[in-house]
């Protein structure tokens, strides 16, 4: 069986919690022949600051260049608000996802059954949702040039971002919308504002041209994104993945977490190019939340999203989709039998901390392979 090799960036505050869940859940699939997973660790944010005075080493970055996925906790706390603004928590972070060219974040919109009341929608629209938001990570208005403030001499100022967009980016994060449909329910939603700006023409022509040249098979639609965002709340299920740019997709992206409840309980990925000769892509996992230092020391903090970013590992980074199934289904018998975190508590369940969160799925995996 192939090695895995990791890299555990598990980071400040709940991070390191967090992350011993998963050191866990890898020391049992190794354990039950589920993989030969391999694992280094290292500091980032914070922690690395303390450390090095710098909030990711270059050591480190030729870790993760290395690695064939990189493990991420979180980052960031009061105790770093004032440090220099380039060696703050969040700029190792930005510098992962940066080197790695790491240009599609995929994050999922799951519900599960026994959490559908968590929800701020009722419970029929979102009961069983399972949508994936793609979104463009590295281009955009985040990132184009001129993005000034400029002092226009009269008591005004002006302030620029500039969205730019080319054919080959938006090209590469269709293909992986639709390759990513084709192993779900095969149906692609793109949304821009093709109505009101330049790059929305181009986003939706090259997604069009790129359906016909390659991807007839897959279901495509176009949603403009603020329609999109409304039909997000008002008829989830209808989507399967939904490709957007980096600016929708921050938002859209956000407003679908809210679909499933607590913060705790989302994963994300965020993908680069495939290797021509492997064909592995860079890859980083990591839970949409942050370090939560409110709770931080505390053991209570939320493992199901960690987990579920090691789960998506499984499946994006490991062509392991039945081992990642097998996570998902642990944590929804976890929940079925009435465990909660603090984050999700509700009446008549059982509140557990990390730990023993940890060990109810894993002792649920090793019931579901028996
Ligand atoms: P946060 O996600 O850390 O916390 C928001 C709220 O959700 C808090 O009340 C927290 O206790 C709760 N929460 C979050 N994750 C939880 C979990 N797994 N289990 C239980 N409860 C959980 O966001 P914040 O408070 O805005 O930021 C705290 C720090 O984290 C800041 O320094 C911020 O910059 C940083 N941050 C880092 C990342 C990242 O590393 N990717 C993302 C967001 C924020």
């Amino acid at each position: 069986m192939a090695n895995h090799k990791l890299l555990l960036l598990a980071g400040d505050g709940i991070g390191p919690e967090v992350m011993a869940e998963v050191k866990k859940l890898i020391a049992w699939m190794n354990g039950h022949g589920m993989g030969t997973f391999e694992f280094e660790e290292g500091l980032v944010g914070g922690s690395c600051y303390d450390a090095h005075k710098v909030s990711i080493t270059d050591e480190t970055m030729r870790k993760a260049e290395a690695a064939d996925a990189v493990i991420f906790g979180a980052v960031g706390g009061p105790k770093w608000d004032s440090v220099p603004y380039e060696a703050r928590p969040e700029a190792g972070l930005l510098r992962l996802r940066k080197d790695l060219a790491l240009y599609a974040n995929l994050r999922p919109a799951v519900t599960y059954p026994a959490l559908a009341d968590a929800s701020a929608l009722k419970r029929e629209l979102v009961a069983g949702l399972d949508i994936l938001i793609l979104r463009e990570l590295t281009g955009g208005v985040y990132f184009g040039e001129p993005k000034t403030i400029t002092d226009l001499g009269n008591g005004q100022k002006r302030a620029i971002d500039t969205q730019v967009y080319d054919t080959y980016e938006i090209e590469r994060i269709g293909r992986v919308a639709f390759e990513l449909a084709r192993k779900r329910r095969n149906k692609v939603t793109s949304m821009e504002k093709r109505n009101v700006m330049k790059t929305g023409v181009l986003w939706n022509e090259v997604i069009t041209a790129l359906h016909q040249r390659e991807f007839k098979d897959v279901q495509l639609e176009h949603q403009l994104a603020d329609s999109g965002g409304m039909q997000l709340v008002k008829n989830p299920k209808q989507f399967d993945v939904i490709v957007t740019d980096n600016l929708f997709g921050d938002m859209l992206s956000d407003i679908a977490a809210m679909l499933t409840g607590s913060l705790g309980m989302l994963a994300s990925a965020s993908l680069g190019e495939a290797d021509p000769k492997t064909k592995r892509r860079k890859a980083m996992y990591e839970p949409v939340h942050g370090s939560a230092p409110d709770i931080a020391g505390q053991g209570m903090a939320n493992p199901i999203a960690m987990i579920a970013s090691f789960g998506m590992a499984l499946r994006y980074s490991f062509n392991m989709g039945k081992e990642a199934d097998l996570i998902e289904q642990a944590i929804a018998a976890t929940l079925d039998r009435g465990l909660r975190t603090a984050d999700i508590k509700s009446d008549g369940m059982t509140v557990v901390g990390t730990a023993q969160m940890g060990d109810a799925i894993i002792a649920e995996m090793a019931k579901l392979t028996g």
